[in-house]
């Protein structure tokens, strides 16, 4: 019994109860093994999709490095027209869309609209810089000398991505790579794998009403053994990767033994310091979202509250009593705020957290759970939980992906709550809640906050798609999205010309014939 309008999201976007996973563009192979997709919803299957077979992937990649020899001669502004029009496509399916990220994964429909947003907003953004692919112009120390930097298209980007932003990952480095002139292989998670489907369907109409050739866009399906033919694949020049740490470490040294470069988007542990000025009408909200929204499966999700002893009471009472108002239900209905887990290892991860934050101390203030009875029959609604913690406990260095936050007490100076949101291996997203100017710009210095990002009076969760977006130290150091994280699409090129009738020699080396 799907409801919602799931049946007609799925029609409009041509998902079929068995799809195809494997795809060039408009041409789709038959693939081997099946991946069944069950929504954590309600634990319906809702469709499968076959995984790529090993001559399926040869296919693919020949067809990518074929496409990409055309691709890259075409003008950029006349790239950026085709993802414009692939932005349109997607504003005209953006419910459907979204209907189908929130069902497959699980997130409220608003942020199941959001996401598709996401992919909007960085297909303007990409359109605007196919015009702006700039490089510089440097002056030579030579007479009749000019340097300068171009960029040139890079080949072939193979794209994995996390179950949980299904679509908006892909879109990320798509309406950039596609403006730089490469051609893009994803392959999506085993968890969402109809998401693949669909946006691969979307794109297949834009590049059809174009006229181009297959191996602009392409899918494969399958889990990490699918992701391991394109990380050790010498063809692929780079590879954007997105998911666990776990899985970076691997992605990362495969790649970097064949020199290929990668851009690597993992895990965070992020926290939010509350400082004695912190205003509450700002940090309940903004702690409240950032530990339950997507039931903390953002790779930004806030999983560590730093808050000062003088204001700890006030703060921890007002983030318990909001923790009371949430509502814990089917996403696709919009008096819900929280979701289910992905799956059921999920959940067992979560349960296992908490008896860990229990063993190694912890005290628990909101219990966590798992919801049974009507509307939790797929057994993956569990309870946002909140335990006070120290941050020098092993479960407190770990992301546990799910809504488990740690309050976690300081006192002193904002140097002592600086120290506990750095001590901990992972580096993504970072906030502090203050009215005091010295206390935001000591955490924004190079002193601050080690994160990739660093926010003042909002939250850890959810980006713009105009900055560059990414973490340090076991986040992985990639950057993805807006600012110039465009140039690790392309390949850069210093070019130095001689127009005068001499040949002098750089650092006024003399070399007499
Ligand atoms: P995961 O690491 O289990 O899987 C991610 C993807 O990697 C999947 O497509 C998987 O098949 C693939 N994969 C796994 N091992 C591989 C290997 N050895 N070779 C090639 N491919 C391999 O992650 P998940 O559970 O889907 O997602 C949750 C994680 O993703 C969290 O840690 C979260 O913080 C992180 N994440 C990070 C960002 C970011 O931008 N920093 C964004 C979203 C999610």
């Amino acid at each position: 019994t799907t409801s919602f309008g799931i049946e007609e999201a799925l029609e409009k976007l041509g998902i079929k109860d068995l799809n195809h996973g494997t795809s060039t563009g408009n041409k789709w192979f038959p693939g081997g093994e099946e991946i069944a997709s069950y929504s954590p919803v309600n634990g319906e299957l809702i469709g499968k999709v076959t995984t790529t077979t090993k001559e399926e992937y040869e296919q693919v990649i020949v067809s990518a490095q074929k496409a990409f020899l055309s691709f890259r001669a075409m003008p950029a502004p006349q790239r950026g027209e085709i993802v414009r029009q692939f932005g349109n496509k997607l504003r005209e399916l953006k419910q459907p869309l979204g209907k189908l990220v929130s069902y497959e994964m699980g997130k409220s429909l608003q942020e199941g609209y959001g996401e598709v947003q996401e992919m909007i907003d960085i297909c303007d953004f990409a359109v605007g810089l196919s015009r702006q692919l700039n490089g510089q112009t440097i002056p030579s120390e030579r007479p009749g000398h000019v340097m300068r930097e171009q960029w040139h298209s890079l080949g072939i980007v193979g794209i994995i991505s996390a179950f949980n932003f299904p679509v908006a990952v892909w879109a990320w480095n798509t309406a950039l790579a596609w403006v730089c002139g490469d051609v893009c292989v994803w392959k999506a998670s085993e968890k969402a794998p109809l998401c693949s489907v669909a946006c691969q369907n979307i794109i297949a109409g834009v590049l059809k009403e174009n006229n181009l050739p297959e191996g602009i866009s392409s899918i494969i399906n399958g889990d990490y053994k699918v992701g391991e033919m394109m990380t050790t694949d010498t063809r692929i020049p780079l590879i954007s990767a997105t998911g666990s740490t776990r899985m970076g470490r691997t992605v990362g040294a495969k790649v970097a033994e064949r020199f290929g470069k990668s851009l690597l988007e993992l895990g965070g542990n992020n926290a939010i310091i509350i400082t004695p000025t912190a205003d509450l009408k700002v940090v309940v909200p903004g702690a409240v979202f950032g530990a339950v929204g997507t039931c903390g499966q953002r790779c930004t999700s806030t999983r560590r509250l730093i808050i000062h002893e003088s204001v700890y009471d006030k703060v921890r009472d007002a983030i318990v009593g909001a923790y009371k108002q949430i509502v814990i239900g089917n996403p696709l209905d919009e008096k819900n705020h929280v979701g289910p887990l992905i799956d059921k290892d999920s959940v067992d991860t979560y349960l296992k957290a908490i008896e860990k934050a229990k063993a190694e101390g912890g005290k628990v203030l909101v219990e966590g759970g798992v919801l049974e009875g009507e509307g939790y029959e797929s057994g993956c609604y569990v309870k946002p939980a909140i335990i006070e913690a120290e941050n020098s406990f092993e479960i407190v260095q770990h992301e546990t992906f799910a809504p488990i936050l740690y309050l976690l007490k300081y006192s002193g100076d904002v140097e002592n709550a600086i120290d506990l949101q750095n001590g901990v291996a992972q580096g993504l997203s970072s906030a502090i809640m203050t009215n005091e100017m010295k206390e935001a710009e000591k955490f924004l210095s190079f002193a601050g906050s080690d994160c990739g990002i660093a926010n003042v009076n909002i939250g850890t969760s959810g980006a713009e798609i105009g900055g560059a977006f990414g973490g340090e130290k076991e986040t992985g150091g990639g950057r993805e999205s807006g600012s110039d994280a465009w140039k690790v699409y392309m390949r850069r090129q210093t070019n130095t010309v001689n127009y005068s009738d001499e040949l002098p020699l750089a650092q006024g080396i003399k070399f007499d014939l």
